[in-house]
């Protein structure tokens, strides 16, 4: 399990509902955390799955990490991956092991 900030935050991004399977569509549903990316983001309720990332916990105060969505794409595209959202990627850079893995 992922250690977040403050228990509220972990309770948010857990939040889930009954009438909407999609977190997205579910105006109860607030944050979301992308633990590929390492990021955190207030849900924007648009009918998409858009968010706007955040630097600090809503709640807390506490400093978030910064996303790490860029770094992402730049070490796929440096192992050849050009699209890899479509793409059928290592398996580390599903979840967090790419970045908390030290070698
Ligand atoms: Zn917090
Ligand atoms: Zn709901």
């Amino acid at each position: 399990m992922k250690h977040h900030c403050c228990a509220r935050m972990s309770e948010m991004i857990a939040v889930t509902c009954d009438q909407h399977p999609d977190r997205f569509d579910c105006p109860d549903c607030l944050v979301q955390y992308l633990l590929k990316f390492d990021e955190y983001g207030l849900i924007i309720h648009d009918g998409g799955s858009s968010s706007i990332s955040i630097a600090y916990c809503p709640w807390c105060g506490t400093r978030l990490p910064e996303s790490k969505r860029d770094q992402w794409f730049v070490e796929l595209a440096a192992l050849g991956f050009d699209n890899p959202t479509e793409q059928e990627i290592p398996e580390r850079y599903k979840s967090d092991a790419w970045f908390m893995e030290t070698d």
